[in-house]
């Protein structure tokens, strides 16, 4: 494969200015000054005054006149790349870094990245990171009735704080994700207080909006001014709970923060489970400490187990009408589709074949990745 750098636009200045043309001017060159389309020329061959660094002038691309009212323009006019000595095969180049990294770029990245001024570096992620803003914030979060997911984080290093223990100095960042739309939008705040964080979500959340936070009680109050406040515990072990989890938003923020509340992982399970496990195919009885071991497992914090309620068991039985599944392993799938859990893992065959058959989305079965079994030590 290619390098995605090896399109001209991102080496050659040229093939950049035609580039933009292409796609600002797709019928040809309007100017920016009087919307005149026609009698507007090229001016090839210009070039900048002399100067100390370019003593014999440089050449100026993409230059046009319009001939109604005299004036002179190139495309970048009325674009984010106006007004800014950048070359423009460079501003392609950080626009694509930073629309290609999941972390976003620092100033100091594009900086050494682009080989420009740390100063042209932080105004070119400014200026795109601006234009990438979809909405100007006018639409509402959640204005479907949906869920809208809240949860702050802790990053860098709040300018003149004095550095403390835990998050105090650190620069709070409240991010809102729309579930439907997939979007999120991330406003720095001066602290997390109920009275700075209300009227940021009632300025980005409809009313019909469903809220879903952490336990937090700064969500508390405000809370109540929305359709629905469903709150994910993260200190107790209940992670997943149907579609309330903060997960899209733990996950944005993880790759935010290096290594921020990793290992939190929670393993969804039946209660099916435990009856299932107990029940060694044709082995000895397990002697009673074996037992203690296995059920203490069960407890373990990041394991939860979901009973078989009405609900999954009537899932289950349409899993076993329509995917001809044993009724026990149809109770395993109703329970992840219940949950909205996307993967099921199970080292059973008949199982594994229906892979991507059932539910919507179809679910996912696949063998466990880690651990394997036996690693209990049974
Ligand atoms: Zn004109």
């Amino acid at each position: 494969m290619a390098s995605a750098f090896s399109n001209s636009r991102f080496h050659d200045e040229a093939a950049a200015f035609k580039a933009l043309e292409a796609i600002i001017w797709p019928e040809g060159p309007t100017c920016p000054h009087c919307g005149a389309v026609d009698r507007i020329n090229r001016l090839e061959n210009q070039k900048t005054k002399a100067s100390k660094k370019h003593p014999e002038g440089k050449h100026i691309h993409g230059l046009w006149k319009c001939y109604h009212c005299r004036g002179k323009f190139t495309v970048r006019k009325g674009t984010v790349f106006e007004d800014s000595p950048l070359e423009l095969h460079l501003w392609f180049q950080a626009a694509f870094l930073m629309c290609s990294s999941k972390k976003g770029v620092s100033a100091n990245q594009l900086h050494r990245t682009l080989g420009c001024t740390l100063k042209t570096a932080w105004f070119v992620g400014h200026r795109l990171r601006e234009a990438m803003r979809d909405g100007g914030f006018a639409v509402p979060f959640g204005s479907t009735g949906g869920m809208v997911e809240v949860d702050e984080t802790y990053i860098g290093h709040q300018k003149g704080k004095p550095k403390k223990r835990a998050f105090h100095h650190k620069m709070k960042v409240l991010t809102l994700v729309d579930r439907e739309t997939r979007q999120a939008r991330s406003v720095v705040v001066e602290n997390i207080r109920p009275a700075t964080i209300a009227p940021i979500l009632r300025q980005n959340m409809a009313r019909e909006a469903r809220l879903m936070t952490d336990e937090a009680g700064h969500y508390l109050h405000i809370g109540r001014e929305f359709a629905d406040h469903e709150i994910v515990r993260h200190g107790q072990e209940e992670y997943v709970r149907g579609e309330a989890h903060t997960n899209t938003m733990l996950n944005c923020a993880r790759a935010r923060s290096k290594g921020r509340r990793t290992g939190e992982v929670l393993i969804v399970t039946s209660a099916l489970t435990i009856a299932e496990v107990l029940w060694l195919k044709g082995g000895p009885k397990l002697p009673q400490e074996k037992l203690t071991v296995l059920r203490k497992f069960f407890r373990r914090s990041f394991i939860r187990v979901v009973n078989v309620t009405r609900t999954i068991s009537e899932d289950a039985q349409d899993v076993v009408w329509n995917n001809n599944i044993k009724p026990k392993d149809a109770i395993h799938v109703a329970t992840a589709i219940n949950l909205k859990i996307g993967v099921l893992e199970t080292f059973d065959g008949h199982l594994l074949g229906q892979t991507g058959t059932i539910g919507s989305p179809p679910l996912i079965i696949r063998k466990p990745i880690a651990p394997k079994q036996g690693d209990l030590g049974l």
